[in-house]
């Protein structure tokens, strides 16, 4: 798609970090953006950063729960009337390691960060298609679908997941004119990891050292709106 002006952009967890950045980046672009997101904190914070700018539509949506983003997906059209480009960006930390007994962690971790890219596609895949206008989708990896993070092995099982997921979705959807991209940000500041000097409740002293290798690479991380803006660069 190489005209983005007046398109509309849907984005999961965009009320937060790197889906706000990609927001932004879309905005500056003379974009239209929707911002679908679960936390009611994240996207009071959000309103507020983007009071006042019409390009900008707010709704809560659980993307691990198929009726919730369908439901968002809906309201986005009455709103704006179409989308163009679907950012499965929605993410959560965690769900422990391989050999942790917590299944509850692991399937959170599944639903929300794998579940949640194939729920978007699903539902938004065919109305992009039914448009005729192109479009593109974007589903938001990490380094961690690269090389794996010890400790967390959900989240990277999931990311890994999300690599495969989008390589056989572009070769789908190319010829139907719907590009296809993953990204694979690198650390980048944002709520997904708090630090402790962020948290009083975080025990440092007692946190496992896979813990404390990702709080270091966080403390030099760059800025969301930096890893954000991969997606119009
Ligand atoms: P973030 O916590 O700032 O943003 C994630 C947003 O997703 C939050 O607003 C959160 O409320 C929302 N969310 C979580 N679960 C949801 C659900 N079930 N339904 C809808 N929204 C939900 O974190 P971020 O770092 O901006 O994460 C965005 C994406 O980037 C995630 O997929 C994450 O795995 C990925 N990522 C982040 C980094 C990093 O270093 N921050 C690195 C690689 C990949």
């Amino acid at each position: 798609m190489e005209q983005l002006t007046g398109k509309v952009a849907f984005i999961t967890g965009g009320a937060s970090g790197i889906g706000l950045g990609m927001a932004k980046a879309f905005l500056a672009e003379g974009m239209k953006v929707s911002l679908a997101d679960w936390s009611d904190e994240h996207i009071a914070k959000a309103r507020a950063q983007l009071a006042g700018n019409n390009a900008v539509f707010f709704v809560k949506a659980n993307v691990a729960n198929r009726d919730s983003l369908q439901a968002a997906v809906d309201e986005t059209l009455a709103h704006f009337g179409k989308i163009h480009v679907l950012c499965n960006n929605a993410g959560v930390n965690g769900g422990g390691t391989a050999a942790s007994p917590d299944f509850d962690d692991w399937d959170k971790a599944m639903a929300v960060n794998l579940g949640g890219v194939v729920n978007g596609t699903k539902i938004v895949a065919p109305i992009i298609r039914a448009q005729g206008e192109g479009g593109h989708i974007v589903n938001t990896s990490s380094m961690a679908g690269i090389v794996p993070l010890p400790g967390l092995a959900a989240y990277s099982t999931a990311k890994y997941a999300v690599r495969g997921f989008s390589e056989s979705l572009r070769m789908q959807l190319a010829p139907k004119g719907i590009g296809v991209s993953c990204l694979f940000p690198g650390a980048t500041r944002t709520a997904l990891v708090p630090l402790p000097e962020d948290d009083p409740s975080i025990d440092e002293a007692n946190a496992p050292e896979f813990l404390k290798t990702l709080w270091d690479a966080m403390r030099g991380a760059i800025d969301p709106e930096d890893t954000g803006r991969m997606v119009v660069d």
